[in-house]
């Protein structure tokens, strides 16, 4: 065939009207034609990435949701079934297809708990990223402020939650943001407890730009934003936020005014229903604001729950039961030096009694731990031994008076 009649065997430009004809085995195809195939080629790739991120996130129903946490997480149950449903709803919103004729347009469902330190507010958080497979970034509240004062501007919230998604913007998109602290940063005026400047009001309101679901430029590398540095537009649309913070004082708020509130009704019959040991199981979104938390921001977050002190019997669960207990993490690290490892449970008992009489919390129970056996982790692996005992007397041996007021001091 002549040069100039070869044609594009997909749109039968003659050679001459094309800029560019390239030769296959037995066809031809013209620059234009790459350069739509080229198209379609992207748009179902994107298609199926965005699919395959569908697919990746798991999502289960809100029964399944509480099992999950059951498995990680001690007691906590009215907590557990509120974040349950909260997570499904959020999740279920993003999943469904987006439809114009649809008027009803389902809200965010950003949540927050309410709870002394040390209760399981940051492994609730974590346990849902991990049963989602969704990234999440754990921030505190006390380190932002206000553009233009030292510290750490609120986008750099979603600086975080970029780097735990591997810069991927989809993924980062859908993940989980645990702000810790919340209450830290509530307006001084309402709250004379606070002592802490710089306007927590400020930062309230950068904070609600995020909760607002709205495109933030984000500077991928954190810091302070700089002119040169590229920006990456993060859509906070479908990220789920969950706060945490311990909100110490609030308790009087409440009782204030569930004593205003039995005035009129018959008083003493609400006293006897009250619990008066665990008052925060009774907050209301008001009794934040009255803290010092902005309507706007409570408004945003729309899930208000409670963490409940932990008791004797949870504290000992906790040694024991979670998935990755921190005795079952004892177990395993002995076990790679071909060592078994038992406790009694007059030992685990022992342990708890400490943590509760120098208020060490959950976390101090791992410190504790670590002062019990970390003389026989430094010896048996030199060893022969293939057991490792812990008995009530082994335990207050190694745990001195003096070990205590040390584990008191950092904790
Ligand atoms: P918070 O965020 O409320 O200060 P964390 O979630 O960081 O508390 O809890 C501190 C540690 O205590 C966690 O690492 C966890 O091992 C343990 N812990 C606390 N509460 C629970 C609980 N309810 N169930 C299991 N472990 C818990």
């Amino acid at each position: 065939m002549a040069k100039e009649n070869l044609e594009c065997s997909f749109c039968g430009r003659k050679k001459p009207e094309t800029n560019l004809l390239i030769a296959g085995l037995d066809a031809h195809i013209c620059d234009r034609c790459i350069e739509q195939a080229h198209g379609i080629v992207a748009e179902e790739s994107r298609q199926s990435k965005s699919d395959d991120l569908s697919s990746e996130l798991v999502l289960k129903k809100p029964v399944e949701i509480k099992e999950f946490l059951d498995t990680y997480v001690i007691g906590q149950e009215r907590t557990k079934k509120v974040l349950s449903v909260a997570v499904y709803n959020h999740y279920k919103r993003l999943l469904q297809p987006s439809s114009k004729e649809d008027e009803i347009e389902i809200q965010k469902s950003s949540i927050v708990m309410v709870g002394q330190t040390g209760t399981g507010k940051t492994l609730m958080a974590k346990t849902i990223a991990r049963m989602l497979n969704v990234p999440l970034a754990i921030v505190d509240a006390t380190v932002l402020t206000e553009a233009g004062y030292v510290g750490e501007d609120v986008e750099s919230i979603l600086t975080r939650l970029l780097q735990a998604a591997d810069y991927n913007l989809e993924k980062a998109e859908r993940g989980i943001v645990f702000i810790d602290e919340l209450d830290k940063i509530a307006r001084k005026s309402d709250n004379p407890s606070i002592t802490r400047d710089v306007s927590g009001e400020g930062v309230q309101q950068g904070l609600l730009k995020l909760l607002e679901g709205t495109v933030v430029n984000v500077p991928p590398k954190g810091g302070r934003k700089h002119p040169d540095q590229k920006f990456i537009e993060v859509n906070t649309e479908n990220i789920l936020f969950i706060a945490g913070g311990a909100f110490d004082g609030i308790e009087r708020i409440i009782t204030r005014r569930l004593n205003m509130q039995a005035i009129g009704y018959s008083a003493s019959k609400r006293e006897e229903s009250l619990d008066a040991e665990n008052v925060l199981q009774y907050i209301i979104p008001k009794d934040l604001k009255e803290f010092g938390l902005i309507p706007e921001i409570i408004g945003r977050l729309p899930v208000l729950t409670h963490m409940n002190p932990l008791d004797r019997k949870t504290l000992r669960s906790i040694l024991t039961e979670p998935r990755n207990a921190i005795i079952k993490q004892y177990e395993k690290l002995f076990a790679m030096d071909g060592i078994t490892f038992k406790i009694t449970d007059q030992a685990l008992d022992f342990i708890v009694d400490k943590a509760i009489e120098y208020k060490l919390g959950a976390r101090g129970l791992r410190s504790l731990c670590e002062a019990v056996f970390t003389d026989a982790m430094f010896e048996l692996p030199s060893t022969e031994e293939t057991e490792f005992k812990v008995t009530k007397p082994y335990a207050e041996e190694k745990l001195s008076f003096e070990t205590i007021n040390k584990l008191k001091a950092v904790s």
